[in-house]
């Protein structure tokens, strides 16, 4: 079975590079019926937060990547970890390296002066004499000295890299606490990992984990490396370039899926279609077609692919995520009409879900003024005629819908032999608070006729 796994390190927010790399893991476990692991890279203990774990949990759930295994966590496997080392140590692989750190700096300082590459030398690499006193060694990995790592990625195509080129490298700190291409390698093992994929900044580890994998005789998954998401400037897309956490989207109002489409989106094509939904991702998603080119993230793209997921999404579904920023505004929900019938209103005008919000209250909650500009020029003194005329039709409604309140609003403007808009405008000043909302019968009809009365007689006061 196909196993693919996302690892983030809990170090800070879950990076929108990162959600990246988590999608396209999840929709290749997906596509092809197989599993997709989270596992929480924690080794490092001092730049290691809860916090920053459970914004990923919460990123990962907000986006709907769900998981079948995990979340595993690194720290809870020490002891495999040790063991393993303890293994390479007794079957060759590995050996205790005592130089000092100083050591280590004069070494390097020569390899300059020689003009070489600054690189372990392996003095320890057959060392069998008296371990020097005083010294706690690290646990470096015996890399083979000859041949070569030939990666087959599923996104760069080929890489080979001579096993002269790579150094040995360390595995266990002097504390005896595991490293980085360590712990992948035996996690990706134990969980039976069969596709890597992940940023292209790994490319550099690959071949290490490859030899190491090929020590312990475990099998070689097939690896994917995504290239990495850049900024307008050509930089590795960071804060400075505005949002860069999974939740900042969230609280921006994006959906879920809007994002995500942008992010597959970015350096992976299928033909001209710019929208998916989740299924229609998965259905259509290729690893092969990913492009081994970074890409470059664009504001104003990733908010035209809100609008447009805004414009299309069922409006339960929309309901069920505005009502989280209608929350965020002390909104009652229960004061007003249903949600989704309000964001079935409102779709056409929002590119995201705070505008959305913004522009929603006035169903559920009444006002004391109305916008200042509009109520000048709409409002007072102009409209008290159609208003009256208005209110009157309204409060002898005996149904009060879309069909009926245009026939009010047309009926004013007949008998005062006026436009449509100087009826509408008013009343939508009246009703609404402001200058701006979707079709004012419709908009009225949501609003309800008890409401909308009493704001006319507000306006007429
Ligand atoms: N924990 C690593 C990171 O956050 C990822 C390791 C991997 O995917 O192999 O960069």
């Amino acid at each position: 079975m196909i196993r693919t796994r996302f690892a983030p390190s809990p170090t800070g927010y879950l990076h929108i590079g990162g959600v990246r790399t988590a999608l396209f893991s999840w929709l290749y476990a997906r596509k092809m019926g197989g599993e997709f692991i989270l596992r929480i890279e924690d080794t490092d203990l001092e730049r290691s937060t809860q916090e920053s774990v459970n914004a990923i949990l919460e990123g990962m759930a907000w986006l709907g990547l769900d998981y079948d295994q995990g979340p595993f966590f690194q720290t809870h496997h020490f002891e495999r970890y040790k063991a393993v080392i303890a293994q390479l140590i007794a079957q060759g692989d590995a050996y205790y390296c005592y130089a000092t750190p100083e050591e280590l700096d004069a070494m390097r300082e020569q390899q300059r002066l020689n003009g070489e590459k600054p690189r372990y030398d392996g003095r320890y690499r057959n060392f069998t004499g008296t371990p020097p006193e005083g010294i706690k060694p690290v646990v470096r990995f015996k890399n083979p000295l000859d041949g070569e790592v030939v990666i087959d990625d599923m996104v760069k195509g080929q890489v080979t890299v001579k096993n002269a080129e790579i150094d040995d490298l360390i595995i266990a700190r002097s504390d005896g606490t595991p490293t980085y291409n360590l712990t992948v390698v035996v996690d990706d093992w134990d969980m039976g990992i069969t596709h890597v994929i992940r940023g292209d900044d790994h490319l550099n580890n690959t071949p290490r984990q490859i030899n190491i994998l090929k020590a312990l005789g475990a099998p070689i998954p097939k690896y994917a490396h995504i290239p990495m998401v850049l900024g307008p400037d050509g930089a590795r897309l960071s804060k400075r370039h505005g949002a860069v956490s999974v939740l900042q989207y969230k609280e921006e109002g994006y959906l879920p899926e809007a994002l995500l489409n942008y992010l597959i989106r970015l350096g992976w094509s299928h033909g001209d279609q710019e929208i998916f939904s989740m299924d229609q991702m998965v259905e259509a998603f290729d690893l092969d077609a990913v492009n081994a080119a970074p890409s470059t993230f664009n504001d104003e793209k990733c908010l035209w692919v809100s609008q447009q997921h805004i414009q299309q999404a069922p409006a339960a579904h929309l309901a069920r995520h505005l009502s989280h920023f209608m929350a965020e505004r002390g909104c009652d929900l229960s004061q007003g009409p249903a949600l989704d019938q309000v964001a079935d209103l409102l779709r056409e005008r929002a590119r995201n879900l705070v505008e959305m919000a913004d522009s929603a209250l006035y169903f559920y909650q009444d006002f004391s003024e109305f916008d200042a500009d509009a109520a000048k020029k709409h409002l007072r003194p102009v409209a008290a005629e159609p208003l009256a005329k208005l209110l009157q039709k309204f409060s002898e409604l005996k149904t009060w819908d879309t069909a009926s309140i245009h026939q009010a609003i047309q009926g004013t403007a007949t008998e005062l032999d006026i436009g449509m808009g100087k009826v509408g405008m008013p009343l939508r000043v009246a009703i609404t608070g402001a200058g701006q909302s979707p079709s004012i019968d419709a908009t009225a009809a949501l609003i309800g006729q008890h409401r909308c009365i009493a704001r006319l007689q507000m306006a007429l006061d």
